[in-house]
């Protein structure tokens, strides 16, 4: 039995594949009657589950080619984000923008418009630049930036075929220094304090109108960012309250590669809190404080259902399927504890009181029988990603 990651989502396939070379590839996709590629497992909605086969390309050849002129990578769809980074910070590049966990594909995070914080920052599907992919009759196809339809094609959430390689735009290495602030009030300059660094992520459990923690995470060479009225963090800490911090990213302040400390979660331990829900609500930035206080206004609801909420800002993009599609977004995001029942009305409700700000808001509901089936807690509902 093949589960997601979260455990909330058990894949029907009649079989999974797991081809090591282009050409087998190939062939299962041309004799499939219905297949769909899965990479990491790491989302919470049912679109890779068709009951048809399954292909997973985690044993493919690994490919890593960095082109230094064009400041691009071309790598292999299964590679998880983890397993390259170091390649690009020994060459001297690195990506702009990563996820909190470095866990997940490239093709499966890329096919949904995976996004990490920061003002400036657009997804991590913005970084790419080309893709080959296998279509239905097996043939391999390539697009590019500048093709037809290339902005249809890049968050395809697995309807394009199997991606088997992506080439992603590259920046000049850089170092980040991370500090956790605490106690921010929810009346401050909201949009200030996202915009104060290169990566910003607010954590708050809604418990009272104070933002318990602001992640900053800025270039090492820029002038220190401390939001105002803030206590900065004694020692480090993990955004879910009395998880190991061991789990984190190297906070205090001491710089590293921006690899190691864009993402919250370091490769190497469990993501987040294990056993969970998860939704997120992406509004537009001139919306967002008005949001917040909606959300607010019925923080006696969300509380005692919820582990952790975090705010970020994603930069609008052009990407057809995008929640950010033309529109600079704060996402408002809900890590709820593991009952189903108890949650999904509250789900409802802040649902509810985002519609007026128009919050995209695409996916899947899970039933509460099914969530409470699930062995290791559950996550699910990724409302706004599909
Ligand atoms: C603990 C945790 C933290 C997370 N943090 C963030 C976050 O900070 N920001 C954020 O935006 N999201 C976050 N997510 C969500 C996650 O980034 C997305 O669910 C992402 O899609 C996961 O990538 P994956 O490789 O696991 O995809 P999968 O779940 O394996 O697949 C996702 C989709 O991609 C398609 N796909 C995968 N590989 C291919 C391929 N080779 N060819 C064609 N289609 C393919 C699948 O068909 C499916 O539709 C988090 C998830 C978890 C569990």
């Amino acid at each position: 039995m093949d589960r997601n990651w979260a455990g909330n989502v058990t894949y029907r396939a009649t079989a999974i594949h797991y081809p090591r070379s282009l050409a087998e590839l190939r062939e299962r996709v041309a004799n499939a009657v219905r297949i769909r590629a899965v990479g990491t497992r790491h989302a919470f909605n049912e679109l890779a589950n068709t009951g048809g086969e399954l292909v997973d390309l985690g044993r493919m050849p690994r490919l890593v080619e960095i082109d230094e002129q064009a400041r691009q990578v071309r790598v292999s769809a299964g590679l998880r984000y983890a397993e390259f980074t170091e390649d690009l910070d020994a060459r001297g590049f690195a990506l702009p923008t990563l996820a909190s966990l470095p866990h997940i594909s490239v093709a499966g995070a890329t096919a949904t418009a995976t996004h990490g914080s920061g003002s400036g920052n657009g997804s991590l599907s913005t970084s790419v630049a080309g893709l080959e992919v296998v279509n239905a009759d097996g043939d391999v196809v390539t697009i590019g930036r500048g093709d037809a339809d290339f902005d249809g094609a890049v968050v395809h959430l697995g309807a394009l075929g199997v991606v088997t390689s992506l080439t992603l735009d590259l920046v000049p290495a850089f170092q980040i220094r991370q500090y956790v602030h605490e106690g921010l009030p929810l009346d401050s300059d909201i949009l200030g304090v996202l915009d104060g660094a290169y990566s910003v992520s607010l954590f708050t459990d809604w418990s009272s109108d104070t933002i318990n923690q602001v992640w900053v995470k800025q270039r090492a060479d820029d002038p220190e960012f401390v939001p105002q009225a803030t206590t900065r963090a004694d020692g480090p800490r993990h955004p879910v309250p009395g998880m190991a911090t061991q789990n984190c990213t190297q906070q205090l302040g001491i710089p590293g590669r921006s690899a190691d400390r864009l993402p919250h979660f370091r490769p190497e331990f469990t993501p987040s809190a294990g056993a969970e829900l998860q939704t997120e609500f992406m509004v537009a930035r001139s919306d967002a404080v008005a949001a917040l206080h909606a959300v607010d206004a019925i923080r006696d609801r969300v509380h005692p259902v919820l582990q952790i909420s975090e705010i970020r800002a994603v930069k609008a993009d052009r990407l057809w399927l995008s929640p950010y599609y033309a529109r600079d977004t704060v996402c408002i995001h809900f890590t709820w504890i593991a009952d189903a029942a108890a949650v999904m009305p509250v789900v409802d409700l802040v649902g509810e009181r985002l519609a007026e700000f128009g919050a995209r808001r695409t996916g899947r509901r899970f039933s509460p029988q099914r969530r409470k089936s699930c062995g290791r807690g559950t996550r699910g509902c990724r409302t706004s990603r599909i």
